[in-house]
């Protein structure tokens, strides 16, 4: 349409920030959760206009609170192998690096991070790994049906990437009860960027979609600054979120790792990571969203900023301390201290001062509003 009038597109935008400026701003935040797709413009503009965030991060955290309350979910991460036969160009334990120390936990040893962490509290529990081939469906599927028999009321949590279907099927059959598999990106053009030949998109886009058909609470998730990544590949991940729905959502600043490629890359910001967690509250008002520990190696404050941002979960490191510094995926990763599950009393108080409350429980998605301070029943 503009074009037969002639009209630049830089003047279109222009106008349209002004426009924005101007106050309908205000509109736009309000009309989130919102069931029509934004246009560019306005996505455009809530990503990286220039406009008053608070707004934004208030709303974002209005809507969490009709859905959980003021509950924060812990999860007991266990980083169970630090070999991977693939090279994702910004990860610390690509295949490539040679100077990766690896590891990988026995049965035994993941068996006992799932002991400790029931003691501390924790009713999930998340296998994490590499792509690591001495992982097989049947080890796999015994660990996991172990888990499940000792600790009937917890929830297993697999991040082991990306495998055949059948594995997926028969790992949920085993008690799998939910998988994470970030898409890093919804851009082909740009997962090729971040990705070497042989890791396509098409088939991380498959293997997300035989996640959600093999009944798993699915989640994906992405990183924000990564190299070469554009508004317009933001606002991609935004309407990939809006039509394939995951039950979960990580979102995390890249941040480099001196032994790759992207080393010398610029990492994200906090302010973008913020905005980017509050759109995707706004976007899926029952996702479950971590303040991940990227997030919070990237500032003091930065998963307490993250829960007023939109987030409801938190997943402390449950894994041995002696291999915890060896699953470096990116520089000056938190595994101590609070980050530590030992600290789950720490992170409490922390959570709390940020006008929240850890709670023990499974964690799953919510299918209804739950009361807010008001007494009133908020229902989607
Ligand atoms: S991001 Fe995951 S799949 Fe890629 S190299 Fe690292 S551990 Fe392997």
């Amino acid at each position: 349409m503009f074009e037969s009038f002639n009209i630049p597109a830089d003047k279109i935008c222009r106008d349209f920030l002004h426009y924005m400026e101007a106050g309908s701003m205000a509109d736009l935040i309000d009309s989130l959760p919102s069931d029509r797709d934004l246009s560019d413009d306005e996505w455009r503009f809530l990503i990286e206009g220039d406009y008053d965030k608070q707004r934004l991060f208030d709303k974002a955290d209005k809507v969490r609170r009709q859905y959980y309350g003021t509950d924060v979910y812990i999860r007991g991460l266990i980083e169970i192998s630090s070999f991977c036969k693939n090279d994702c160009l910004y990860c610390g334990i690509r295949r490539s690096n040679k100077n990766a120390s690896r590891y990988r936990l026995s049965e035994e040893e993941i068996f006992s991070c799932c002991e400790q962490g029931y003691e501390l509290g924790f009713r999930t529990f998340v296998l994490q790994g590499g792509e690591d081939p001495f992982h097989t469906t049947a080890w796999v599927e015994k660990v996991v049906s172990t888990i499940k028999e000792r600790y009937p009321d917890c929830a297993v949590t697999l991040s082991l990437g990306e495998r055949d279907r059948r594995d997926y099927e028969i790992w949920h059959q085993a008690g799998a009860d939910r998988y994470l598999l970030r898409h890093e990106t919804a851009s082909c053009v740009h997962y090729e960027k971040l990705h070497p030949h042989e890791q396509t998109f098409a088939h991380r886009m498959e293997c997300l979609h035989n996640l959600k058909q093999a009944g798993y609470q699915t989640g994906c998730g992405f990183m924000v600054g990564s190299p070469f990544q554009e508004t317009g590949d933001l606002i991609a991940d935004m309407r990939f979120l809006r039509e394939f729905r995951p039950h979960m959502v990580g979102i995390g600043p890249f941040i480099p790792h001196h032994d790759t490629p992207f080393a010398a890359c610029p990492g994200g910001s906090l302010a973008r990571t913020l905005t980017m967690v509050a759109l995707v509250r706004l976007t899926l008002p029952t996702a479950l969203i971590p303040a991940t520990t990227a997030l919070a190696t990237i500032h003091p404050q930065g998963r307490e900023l993250g829960l007023k941002a939109g987030a409801n979960v938190v997943m402390p490191n449950l894994s041995p301390a002696a291999v915890r510094k060896q699953y470096s995926l990116y520089d000056n990763k938190i595994c101590t201290g609070e980050e530590a599950a030992e600290s789950v009393d720490y992170l409490s108080r922390q959570v709390m001062a940020a006008g929240y409350q850890v709670v023990v429980d499974r964690g799953d998605p919510a299918k209804t509003g739950c009361a807010t301070s008001d007494g009133q029943l908020n229902k989607k």
